[in-house]
């Protein structure tokens, strides 16, 4: 397993409350509710969230934490005992805070996931998480094919909120659900970059999936440099 720092201190096991704050660059929260149960069956597929964002947008850090609070701008992590509803709302510092699944937070280059997910959610959302990672340094021409194969209409009619109506969510989630099939254990697709760009959904997110995409990415920006 890579090393994740922040998780290890979050798993010493202590009943303290220990909440660190984090301001958010990126408009909105970036969080998607993920109620489920907790959590020793989370610990097979952890190794593999982490991975994934490890593979996928490897400039990222990953924090996991037993819970995990959002409020646009900020990102709470806490070590605290999960005692109560997966959808509650807790007050801290005046401020009222939902819990979620996952963060990303392309600003600190840093992917939050919660470990009261279940072993297939958190892995599902490391999925949706790092598209939103990836999305923040894609070229928009690239973003734009997404959007022109995804039907924006349907993915939202299925959702009843403005929040996951945003265009960057319905991306995000057809990713996570293109990912979905590989851990149904469904072959992924490979796509071997040929001479032209991507053209289909099955390039880009085979290509992100891969991690060849993060790589010419970074190689890109090397070259700048
Ligand atoms: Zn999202």
């Amino acid at each position: 397993m890579p090393d994740v720092p922040i998780a290890r201190r979050f798993a010493a096991g202590s009943t303290t409350s220990e909440i660190i704050e984090l301001p958010m660059v990126m408009s909105g929260s970036g969080a998607l509710m993920r109620p489920g149960p907790v959590l020793d069956p989370v610990k097979k597929t952890l190794p593999r969230a982490v991975a994934l964002v490890r593979r996928i947008v490897p400039w990222a850090s990953v924090t996991l934490a037993p819970r995990l609070y959002t409020k646009p701008y900020w990102t709470a992590v806490t070590h605290e005992r999960i005692t109560t509803d997966p959808l509650d709302i807790v007050t801290h510092d005046d401020r009222e805070w939902e819990s979620c699944g996952g963060l990303a937070n392309p600003g600190f280059n840093a992917v939050y996931l919660s470990m009261y997910s279940g072993p297939l959610s958190i892995l599902s959302t490391a999925a949706h998480e790092c598209w939103h990672m990836l999305e923040d340094r894609l070229a928009p021409w690239m973003v734009d094919l997404v959007d022109f194969h995804v039907d924006a209409e349907a993915a939202s009619s299925y959702w009843d909120t403005e929040y996951h109506s945003r265009p960057e969510e319905i991306r995000a989630r057809a990713f996570e659900v293109w990912c979905g099939r590989i851990f149904a254990g469904m072959p992924a697709p490979i796509y071997a970059r040929a001479e032209s760009e991507p053209e289909t959904l099955d390039e880009i997110f085979g290509m992100a999936w891969s991690g060849q995409l993060a790589q010419e990415l970074e190689a890109e920006q090397k070259v700048a440099a």
